[in-house]
Formats: C-alpha cells, structure tokens, sequence
C-alpha cells in the first residue's frame, strides 16, 4: 500500500501534462489516489501513542475514569493511550490546548460537564464546545457526594445545617476550580443551605481529598469515583449522594433530596473530544474502541464499583454527545449567569 505521503506527492508536478487529455487525466488519477488516501489513512490509524487529556490533576475522578479506560483503549487500538492531566481554571486550559492541538486523532480530550459550563463562566474563553471540537462519544455517568473531613462535629446532614449556620464562612469548601463539578456543586449547595461557606480552590479534586484527608479543609462536594473508597474506608464524614435514587455502589447511602435538600441532583456526565477537523476516520475508529472498551468485564466491574454508569449505546455516538453537550449549554447558562459568578 502507497503511504499516504507519497499518494500526495504524486498529485504535485507529475501530473502537470502540457496535453489537455493526459492533465484531465493525471487529475483523475491524482483525486482518486487522493479519495483513496483516507481508506489508507484509516487503515494506519493509530500508527502511533494517542494522548488522553485529563483537565484535571492525576488522582481525581477524571483522571481514573481516563487510565481506567487507557488499558483496553490501547488494546483495541493497537497503540499505547497516554494519559495526560493538563490542569487550570477548572478544565478550561487543558480544552483550549486540545482545541489547538493538531487535528490528526492523536490529542484527544476526555473532559465533563465543565465543557457545558465554561461558556457562562469565562467571558474570554479560547474556544466554543459546540463549534471547535470533532465529537467522539459520552463515556459514563457519575453521582456526586458530600463528604467531610472525619473529624467535623456534624454527624448526618441534619447536624451539618445546623452547624454550617453556626460556623458560617468560617467553613470552608475545596473544589478543582470554577467550572469544575465539585465547584458547581458546592454552588448549588451553598444556595440550597443559605450559607457563604469560604471555598478553596485545587488542581483537581484529587489534590482536594489529600487536603480533606488532611484535615486542611472542611467540605468536598466530588464525584463516586473518588470518594467511595474513602466512603467504605471510613476516611470521611459523609452526608448523602447528590442523585433523585440511591446509588447500587452505596446501596445504605441517603440521598440528600430524601434528607430535605430538595432539588439537589447533580450528575456528572463525560465526553471524549477531538480537535475541530479530526478526519471522520479516526474518531471513528476511537470510537469504536471505545465500545470494546467499555464492554471490558475489568472496566464494567471497576466502573460499578465506584458508581460510575456507563451510558446507554444511543449516547455512545457523536451525535449523542454533541446534542447531549448542547442541551446541557443551554441549561446550564441561565444558571450560572443568574448566579453573577464569572471566573475571569
Ligand atoms: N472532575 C475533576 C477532577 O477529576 C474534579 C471536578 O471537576 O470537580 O479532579
């Protein structure tokens, strides 16, 4: 097979003919080779390691998602997928430098509800999620939950409120950023509650569970998979799950709407992205081995155990990212503009 560099070369010089036939003709040739050049191209891809990257700082809930999903990404693909946390303003960086990456399927950004939210919160944001992204697929759901650090006197949530109004903002709150979920979440608490917590800003929210471990900070608001090691560790205080059911990952765990906070469901939702003019054959192709993936009976019982759902096939497609990404846009905009809280 003619690689895919020497099919364009031939479409230069060689087929400038001064015979008008044998010009027409060498162009036939040349933008066949050229039509062929994807089957080609697709037929190589991934002929080297693919770069996954995580917003957020290793440890955390993304980042286990992505190297939970990197081993038979690889195996499937045939080439290593390296996983990358590229951190900052609560995601935003690492989707600005995916957005500028080359569009070859080989930078690939893995990144949540925070590709929603950014457009409400950063005024100067360097890229539009609807318009300067190839999309792959959804990958899985995650429940959140608030936990605080062991030592904290409020036993269930009823203690907590109660506390939180005493204390006020001499409490504080850890999230991985503006428009990381563990923000937007602590958000929605604070208003639920009527409290001005003081919040505290990390890479990620796995630094955040050092630092709640630590005794450093108070209150996290994070997703499953994280926080349910820690959960049936006993490591931490935990109020409730933020989701309208209980959750099968902590089947005895209280939701906070059955404990009084109505209207408190958050759940993190994930996508896989591509710089805008990936060719369709690579997302494809990663698209595809995402599905095997997800199928991996490691992944399945690694992803329930942590309370992660991996979506149904109709979200596995481009298409139910891209509509599922648009209807979030809208729902989340109105929100966060109500709220006045701008990250720049
Ligand atoms: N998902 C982020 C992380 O993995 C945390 C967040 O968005 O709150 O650190």
């Amino acid at each position: 097979m003619t690689p895919l560099a020497q099919i364009t070369l031939r479409c230069g010089p060689a087929v400038r003919t001064p015979r008008r036939s044998l010009a027409l003709a060498g162009w036939l040739v040349c933008s066949l080779a050229v039509l062929g050049a994807p089957a080609a191209w697709a037929e190589g891809y991934p002929t080297r390691p693919i770069s996954l990257v995580v917003p957020f700082a290793a440890g955390g809930p993304t980042d286990v998602v992505a190297r939970t999903l990197s081993v038979p990404l690889a195996k499937a693909l045939g080439q290593p997928v390296v996983v990358e946390n590229k951190t900052g303003a609560g995601g935003t960086v690492a989707a600005t430098i995916v957005s500028r990456a080359a569009p070859d399927g080989y930078t690939l950004l893995i990144h949540h509800n925070g590709m929603a939210t950014a457009p409400a919160l950063y005024r100067k944001l360097a890229y539009n999620p609807l318009t300067d992204f190839e999309y792959i697929s959804q990958v899985v759901d995650v429940p959140m939950t608030l936990v605080a650090r062991k030592d904290l006197p409020a036993k269930n949530l009823p203690e907590l409120l109660v506390y939180l109004k005493a204390q006020g903002d001499k409490i504080n709150l850890a999230h991985a950023g503006l428009g990381a979920v563990s923000h937007l979440c602590g958000m929605v608490f604070r208003q639920a509650v009527g409290v001005d917590l003081t919040t505290v800003p990390y890479q990620g929210t796995g630094p955040a569970m050092a630092a709640l471990l630590g005794g450093q900070v108070d209150l996290l608001c994070d997703q499953t998979t994280q926080t349910v090691p820690q959960i049936k560790a006993g490591a931490v205080r935990f109020y409730g799950v933020t989701t309208a059911q209980r959750i099968k990952a902590l089947p005895d765990a209280p939701t906070l709407a059955e404990q009084g906070l109505k209207g408190f469901e958050v759940m993190v939702w994930h996508g896989i992205y591509a710089p805008k003019g990936t060719p369709r054959e690579a997302t494809e192709r990663f698209n595809a081995a995402l599905r095997v993936a997800l199928k991996d009976p490691t992944v399945m019982a690694r992803m329930a155990d942590l309370g992660a759902e991996i979506v149904p096939d109709a979200k596995l497609t481009p298409e139910g990212l891209r509509s599922w990404l648009k209807q979030e846009t809208e729902r989340w905009g109105p929100v966060i503009k109500s709220a006045g809280v701008y990250a720049d």
